[in-house]
């Protein structure tokens, strides 16, 4: 079965990096079966979703020429240094278009350290609904094409069926790319890395170095901001899996909080809160940090030098963060741009916190309340006070209930939903995932028959834990 006669693969990130680029095979799959496919996003990559076969999804049926390797990069974890992680189960297999064409779970690689280089069904095809919801809401993300059953068994605190994910992504360059770079000591692969992300991600920053540090650290404070508009917990920003294209990557221990509450954690490892709700902007501005540290030799001669320079760029970080914030509050309630009304948005978020109500469908519920009827978003709250004396200053704003309905979605991966999917999946049912991507790839238009995957979790699902 010769796959994919016209998918043309290319290798610049391989034949430009070649000191963080490991020639490596996939291994077999002893019997691969495609689960899920993402068919929109083959034809936007101009793949005709005949070649997606289990054999090109698993690395081992390529296109001739293709040069699949294992990605060098280094991260901290949890605050602390690793100096070589890179991809210890994960190969790249080169670029479609500019953009990446990824594996994880393709077997043990030279960073595999004690891992067995596999994932498992359940993890993998998270990561395919995640990414999918995210993708609908508007979200940068990396993206899944596919998920393919191995029929090798993984063995994590049970027996598992096993998984190849492919992976979409503009680059899978990491904050932890640029610390490995730097780590080596070698400035001129130091400058290649830099001009290689400046060339895919931020092009108009070319030759000047601390501008493309800023390109990165807006596109971090905006992508973080619609995270939190959404209410997603990453649950393991490490350097390792913060993206220089601004794109979402490495759904692990992910997962949508409920409640609102800034202490939300939902990764078991996360015994310490490091990476909780409301903590994601002050982690993004401290992965920038170890990101501008990488960069201060080429930002300037004298290294000393370079270090303001760089302070004052990260201190852009929280101005760019509030900006888009409040830009996306001002969005989710309907407001136009010019409306005064900042201490109304922050109001709310007190009240909402306060309350701990749903946090989307509050934001869903409140368009009623800018139509005229205002019980069910009243109904949400045990002591109503607060939202009564606050939605008369709202209204009085003239909210715009279309548009609210437009960045406001009634459909998210939430926790439960999730969780039902994957165990069905495991126990080889892939219908309720087929129906939780149906309700979450279109996020925003109501439909009837999808209600019970508009509502939070049912009281006896209980605190949710998420492990990676
Ligand atoms: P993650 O927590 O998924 O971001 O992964 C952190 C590091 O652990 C990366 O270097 C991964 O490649 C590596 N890793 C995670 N799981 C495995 C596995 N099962 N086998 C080998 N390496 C792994
Ligand atoms: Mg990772
Ligand atoms: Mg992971």
């Amino acid at each position: 079965d010769v796959s994919c006669p016209a998918l043309t693969l290319t290798h610049r990130f391989a034949d430009e990096l070649p000191e963080m680029a490991i020639p490596w095979r996939a291994e077999e799959a002893p019997d691969p079966r495609v689960l899920v496919a993402d068919e929109q996003l083959a034809a936007e990559l101009g793949l005709d979703p005949e070649w997606l076969t289990a054999g090109l999804l698993t690395g081992v049926d390529l296109p001739a020429g293709a040069k699949p390797v294992a990605q060098a990069y280094a991260g901290h974890q949890f605050g602390g240094y690793s100096p070589r992680l890179g991809d210890g189960r994960a190969l790249l297999l080169g670029e479609i278009d500019g953009r990446d064409l990824h594996l994880k779970g393709s077997g043990r690689t030279p960073f595999a350290r004690g891992g067995d280089g596999l994932a498992a069904v359940g993890p993998m095809l998270r990561e395919h609904i995640v990414s999918r919801g995210m993708h609908a809401l508007g979200i940068p993300t990396t993206r899944s094409l596919a998920v393919v059953a191995t029929g090798r068994t993984v063995y994590r605190e049970e027996p598992l069926p096993g998984a190849v994910l492919a992976r979409v992504a503009a680059s899978h360059l990491r904050v932890g790319s640029f610390q490995y770079a730097r780590a080596t000591g070698d400035l001129g692969l130091l400058r290649r890395l830099a001009d290689h992300a400046i060339s895919r991600h931020h092009p108009a920053t070319a030759g000047d170095y601390l501008a493309f540090f800023d390109a990165v650290v807006a596109a971090q404070a905006s992508l973080i901001a619609q995270w939190m508009l959404v209410g997603f917990v990453h649950g393991v920003m490490n350097t390792d899996n913060m993206t220089i294209s601004g794109e979402t990557i490495d759904y692990g221990p992910c997962a949508f909080m409920e409640a609102v509450d800034p202490a939300t954690v939902y990764s078991s490892i996360d015994t310490g809160g490091r990476y909780a709700y409301g903590n994601q902007p002050g982690i993004g501005q401290w992965n920038l940090a170890r990101l501008a540290e990488a960069l201060l030799p080429l930002i300037h001669d004298d290294e000393q030098q370079a270090i303001p320079l760089a302070v004052q760029a990260l201190e852009r970080f929280g101005p760019a963060f509030d900006a888009a914030w409040s830009a996306g509050m001002r969005a989710k309630l309907g407001l136009s741009a010019d409306a005064e009304q900042q201490s109304l948005v922050d109001e709310l978020a007190v009240l909402l916190r306060g309350a701990r109500v749903d946090h989307t469908t509050f934001f869903r519920t409140l368009s009623a309340a800018a139509r005229g009827d205002a019980e069910p978003a009243r109904a949400l709250f045990a002591d109503p006070a607060g939202f009564d004396s606050w939605l008369p200053r709202w209204r009085a704003l003239s909210p715009d209930a279309a548009a609210m309905d437009r960045v406001n979605p009634l459909y998210i991966p939430r926790n439960h939903l999730v969780e039902e999917a994957l165990s069905a999946a495991v126990g080889g049912d892939l219908a309720p995932a087929r129906r939780l991507l149906e309700a979450v790839s279109d996020p925003f238009r109501e439909r009837p028959g999808l209600t019970r995957y508009a509502e939070p979790a049912p009281g006896d699902f209980g605190p949710y834990r998420t492990f990676c």
